[in-house]
């Protein structure tokens, strides 16, 4: 597939096979979930490509929500998982250990950042956020968890009570899930807080020390704080450099756990093995998920200090959690990264996107701000950049642009994102945005600004 070219529309999506597919679904599918299903059925994927059933074939920026680090179906990493998957076939992991959970459970921890000491198991980032919440809670035995909006943790109850991406996804259920408070997220663009004068040096911590712990939350209830170092689902955004010593003096001052949720970030995306490295931050907790298993099999894990996880009478995880074969793919996906230039070339696309984003910036009056930490890249759109109204209408025109394109990329609530897999080739992610910009422009004129 990757021999012809990428991408190559042969019939605009959907093409009359998706359609009718499409259609079947959306009569026996939960209609929230047939509803958000993009305009095409995947016949295949490799690399960076994806080719759906009528033949058309795109260019992937999406990488599996970014669960795909180094292209579709790496092959090395699926026969490996596909051998062990063979020779074990399933077994719950909470009975009985294998020859692969040891390793992976050391090499977690050689390559962890700070101090961290214990691991857990876990099926996917969802099941690591919840655990690492519990050993919050058992930890210091406080109720309440810090989240931060436009963070998202995933959608099961205790993880879609912390995050608040958007205030829909938590329709029907977070206001039955006491014990979380919110802060806006230490967004640069977005932020509604400055720094005072003899503060914390950071705005939004002063908001929690000014405000939240005066007025709403005494700080001895508070077991710590949940948070992406980069908001992935909200849009590719990092907070100032000021607020990580801020909150980690904040965390240390009241004898709180600091959890990073590197569900997204972790494996390399950020350019760093981990997201925190790069502002030298050193979590108690991390909850790890998506690119550990290569893109292949589904797995998780959360990573403790002693202090965290030093005790055993909470009951984690689920069945799946940690297979033989998950085990063995991210083992094969780690060894991967300490031998191949990965990091190196995520580094070379975080420079080509900055350069490439900065001329659409000055192109379009209706780019309010672009970002680019590694393969995290978004484009937000407003209706004026003086007031930053969000133009979402605009958005979708372009995310439909570039699917008409052949690019498949991320509009989500707040950005429209590239998440390419980290192995993608410099001048691919120039093509994927050159594509980004003609549709900027089609978009434009198919609403008739
Ligand atoms: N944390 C973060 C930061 C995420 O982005 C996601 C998923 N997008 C999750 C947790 C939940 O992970 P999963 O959907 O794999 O369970």
């Amino acid at each position: 597939m990757t021999a012809g070219r990428i991408p190559h529309i042969v019939t605009p999506p959907p093409g009359p096979r998706s359609r009718e597919i499409l259609e079947r679904q959306a009569k026996v599918l939960y209609p929230g979930l047939a509803g958000g299903l993009g305009p095409f059925v995947i016949r295949r994927k490799e690399g960076y490509a994806v080719e759906d059933i009528d033949g058309n074939v795109y260019l992937d920026m999406i990488s599996g929500m970014a669960s795909v680090p180094l292209g579709a179906a790496h092959a090395g990493i699926t026969e490996v998982a596909v051998e062990v998957l063979r020779r074990y076939g399933v077994e719950d992991t909470h009975f009985y250990s294998h020859e692969y959970l040891l390793p992976l459970a050391e090499k977690l921890l050689a390559i962890a950042p700070g101090n961290l000491s214990r691991v857990d198991i876990a099926l996917n980032g969802t099941e690591a956020v919840e655990t690492a919440v519990r050993f919050m809670r058992r930890a210091t035995g406080r109720p309440i968890v810090v989240g931060f909006m436009g963070g998202y943790h995933g959608e099961a109850g205790t993880a879609g009570a912390i995050g608040a991406e958007t205030s829909d996804l938590s329709f029907g259920y977070r206001a039955l899930m006491p014990g979380f408070v919110h802060v806006p997220y230490p967004n640069p663009y977005r932020t509604p807080f400055t720094a005072r004068p003899g503060g914390t040096g950071d705005g939004t911590v002063d908001f929690i020390r000014d405000h939240l712990l005066f007025h709403a939350v005494d700080p001895r209830e508070v077991a710590g704080v949940v948070i992406e170092p980069v908001l992935g689902s909200g849009g590719c955004v990092a907070p100032p450099d000021a607020f990580w010593p801020a909150l980690v003096k904040l965390c240390r001052d009241f004898d709180w756990l600091l959890c990073a949720d590197e569900v997204k970030t972790g494996f390399g995306r950020t350019g760093h093995m981990f997201a925190v490295e790069r502002w030298g931050v050193e979590p108690d907790l991390m909850a790890l998920g998506k690119a550990m298993g290569g893109g292949v099999m589904p797995i998780g894990a959360v990573l403790g200090t002693d202090h965290s996880m030093g005790f055993d009478d909470v009951s984690t995880g689920s069945t799946w959690s940690w297979l033989a074969a998950a085990c063995a793919a991210a083992l094969e996906t780690i060894r991967i990264f300490e031998t191949e230039p990965i990091l190196e070339n995520v580094r070379e696309l975080d420079r080509t996107a900055r350069r490439a984003l900065a001329r659409l910036a000055e192109r379009f009056e209706c780019i309010g701000d672009v970002r680019t930490v590694g393969c995290f890249i978004a484009v937000e759109f407003v209706k004026d950049r003086a007031t930053k109204e969000r133009d979402p209408e605009l958005q979708e025109a372009v995310a439909w642009e570039c699917l008409r394109r052949g690019l498949l990329g991320d509009s989500s609530t707040t950005s429209y994102n590239l998440q390419p897999s980290l192995v993608t080739p410099v001048e691919v992610l120039e093509g994927a945005i050159a594509i980004l910009d003609e549709s900027v422009a089609a978009a434009l004129a198919a609403l008739g600004r």
